[in-house]
């Protein structure tokens, strides 16, 4: 299968020009990790000065609209963040579906508009606590990824991130045992949908208070295949260590 480890930061609504040295710093930090792919999901007001420093991570979006352009105020599209030197975007991240109230059908759409400017997706799903102590988690969040699931998905544009949103920001994570079965019944999902092998070749991350003293039992999990992470991607000091976690 070969799936390459992929690691990236989230940084949320956080980040000002006086920043742009952490980013650096954690650029230097991935040259040590050539075999594991890094990326950093900027606030897009970071993007361009961050992809003109950056060698050895990505730069990615948070999000993008799904439309070319249009009557959208305060909207990016895709093509305007792929202009600034962005060569990712994650969509449907839980905290845009819980506050912007994208449905899951605005989630695929987000990320066919996103390929269609050349940006590679991280797509987000996660059950809440709700769901998770009513059991079936697996088959929920399965339901909601085939629901999400771009036309054309495969693993050369696409990265799926498992997030549970009660492990997000709250220093809480699931068990090994629930991730690595979350993580088999995605994979299965996608198999059903797009075939075994394109399957295979997805990487599957996990998201969700990862830090430095849990990132790298959760990264040897069985079909875990890197990380997306909040808090501790802000610094260096904090993300080197998930990074390495990942190798
Ligand atoms: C996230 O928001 O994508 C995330 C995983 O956050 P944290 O790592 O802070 O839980």
């Amino acid at each position: 299968m070969g799936r390459r480890k992929l690691v990236a930061g989230n940084w949320k609504m956080n980040g000002l020009k006086a920043d742009l040295p952490e980013v650096a710093a954690i650029d230097a930090a991935a040259a040590s990790h050539p075999a594991i792919e890094v990326g950093l999901c900027l606030p897009a007001t970071l993007i361009a000065a961050a992809s003109a420093a950056g060698r050895n991570i990505f730069i990615g979006a948070q999000d993008c609209h799904q439309a070319a352009s249009g009557a959208h105020t305060g909207c990016l599209s895709a093509a305007m963040l792929a202009e600034a030197g962005a060569g990712w975007t994650i969509v449907g991240h839980s905290e845009r579906r819980a506050d912007q109230g994208e449905s899951d059908a605005d989630v695929a759409a987000k990320a066919v508009a996103a390929r269609g400017a050349g940006l590679k997706v991280i797509l987000c799903v996660g059950e809440s606590l709700e769901a998770r102590d009513a059991g079936g988690a697996e088959q929920l969040v399965a339901s909601q990824l085939l629901a999400s699931l771009p036309a054309g998905a495969a693993a050369d544009w696409l990265a799926i991130a498992y997030e549970p949103i009660w492990a997000i920001g709250t220093g809480r994570t699931p068990t090994a045992d629930q991730i690595a079965a979350m993580h088999a019944a995605l994979r299965a999902a996608l198999a059903g949908r797009i075939g075994e092998s394109a399957a295979g070749a997805m990487r599957i991350l996990y998201g969700g208070s990862v830090s430095a003293a849990n990132a790298a039992e959760i990264f040897a999990l069985a079909d875990v295949d890197g990380g997306l992470v909040g808090g501790a991607s802000l610094t260096a000091e904090k993300f080197a260590p998930v990074i390495a976690a990942a190798g």
